[in-house]
Parts: structure tokens; sequence; C-alpha cells
């Protein structure tokens, strides 16, 4: 396989509280590179907590939160905000698109906001889309896009700048049967060619089809842990 031993994600004892709540308690956990990992279980169980940690855009109340080898629990905010930027992409549920820009300089944007010439980060946006298969609705506005056209807008823009990280929160979660099953064929064709995954979802054909390990969350912990071979039949719980 693919996977290296250089560990893309670690998380060292994090904790996250909202007031009295505890929405992560104590959680440690380290993703190799190439891994595609899908994290499963009930709402409000802490998953997209997690995964704002890993993005830094939360911070632990304690605990260490290491990403591409940088310790990002102690960043100041700009320099997180850049390598936010810059190390990862994240993938949503509702697309979290730019109404007022074309799918295009959705795109083109990300690259923009690290630095990179217009020319260049339009060439790259449009090698994006094409890759993605929506090469020609680049002109397009979110509004006119179907569900599945956006989310691949979505994933196009996460992927911009290369990041050694892709994150997704239940990036099927909105979309039909047939189009998620498109998602899930593109977010495997981009773990195949080596991109890290972290995922969040209760689509359990995504988790069947992606995962090269799942993990089962429960009451803001990781309670159960499956390495597991993509052919493998998945049984779901
Ligand atoms: P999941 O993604 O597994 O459904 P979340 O991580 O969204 O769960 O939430 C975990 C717990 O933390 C829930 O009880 C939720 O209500 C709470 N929570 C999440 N975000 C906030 C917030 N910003 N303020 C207060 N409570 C929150
Ligand atoms: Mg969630």
């Amino acid at each position: 396989m693919n996977a290296s031993e250089k560990k893309v994600v670690r998380l060292g004892s994090v904790r996250k509280t909202f007031g009295d709540l505890t929405a992560l308690d104590g959680v440690s956990l380290e993703i190799r590179e190439g891994e595609a990992v899908a994290v499963m279980g009930p709402s409000g169980s802490g998953k997209s907590t997690l995964l704002n940690m890993v993005a830094g855009l939360d911070r632990p109340a304690s605990g260490k939160v290491e990403v591409d080898g940088e310790d990002i629990s102690g960043m100041g905010e700009a320099a997180l905000a850049r390598f936010r930027r810059r190390r990862i992409g994240m993938v949503f549920q509702f697309f979290n698109l730019l109404d007022d820009l074309p799918a295009l300089e959705n795109v083109a944007l990300a690259g923009r906001l690290v630095g990179v010439p217009a020319r260049k980060a339009r060439a790259r946006a449009l090698e994006l889309l094409d890759e993605l298969g929506i090469a020609d609705r680049g002109d397009a506005y979110p509004a006119v896009l179907s569900g599945g056209e956006r989310q691949r807008v979505g994933v196009a823009r996460a992927l911009m700048n290369r990041p050694a990280l892709l994150l997704a929160d239940e990036p099927t979660g909105a979309l039909d049967s047939a189009t998620g099953e498109q998602v899930i064929d593109l977010l495997l064709d981009l773990n195949r060619k080596g991109q890290t995954l972290l995922l969040v979802t209760h689509d359990e054909r995504l988790a069947a089809r992606c995962a090269t390990r799942l993990i089962e969350f429960r009451d803001g912990g990781i309670v159960g842990e499956t390495a597991r071979e993509r052919s493998e039949p998945w049984i779901a719980r």
C-alpha cells in the first residue's frame, strides 16, 4: 500500500469542552501518510469537534495537535491561518462555496489567498476542474450547479494548494445516493493517488469503499478501531 510511516496527524490527549460539556475527552490518534481514515459514531459524539481540531478551526482545552509535523495547538492566529490555507484542505457537507463567485474563481481563490498569482491560480483551478470532470462548469455560479457539481468544486478548492491532509465532514451528507457515489469514487481515487484523508461520515458506503481504517467514536472518545483492506466486505453495525 502507499501508507508510509510519516505521520500526517498526531493528537495527544486532546480535550475540548463547551462550558460544562466535554466534547472531546482526551483523544489520542495518529494518521500515517496515505491512510484514509473514516470516523463514525452517533450524532453529538464529537466527530465534527475532532475534525475542527485537526483543521485548526478550533483549539483544544488541553493536549497537543500536530499536523504535517507542526504543532498547531501552540501556533499564533496568523500563523495558524496561513498553515491551514497551505497544508489542510477541507470539504464540507453543505459545500460552503462563495455564491457570488463562479466555480473557477471559488477554486482559484484558495490559491490567491496564499499568494499564487491570478493567472497561475486560474490555470491550476481549471486543471483541477478538468480532473474532476467539470471543466465546462468553471463559469457557472454555485446557484446553478447541481449538488454533485458543487461538491466537486468544494473538493477542487480543497486540493488547490496540494494539502498534506484532506478533511471531509459528511461530504456525501447533502447528496442523493447516486451523486454521493460519485463523490465517494472521487475521494477513493484521490486516496489511491496518495492523498491522506480524514473523513467524518454516517455514510456506510463511503466508509466501506474508501476507508483503510475505521474509527468508532462515542461520547467524545475513540471506542473502537479497525484497520482493513478496502476490498474486504465490511459488516455494518
Ligand atoms: P458530531 O459531529 O459527532 O455530531 P459535534 O462534534 O458536533 O458532534 O458535537 C459534540 C458535542 O459538542 C455536542 O453535544 C454538541 O452539542 C456540542 N457542541 C459542538 N459545538 C459546540 C459549540 N460551538 N458550542 C457548544 N456546544 C457545542
Ligand atoms: Mg458533525
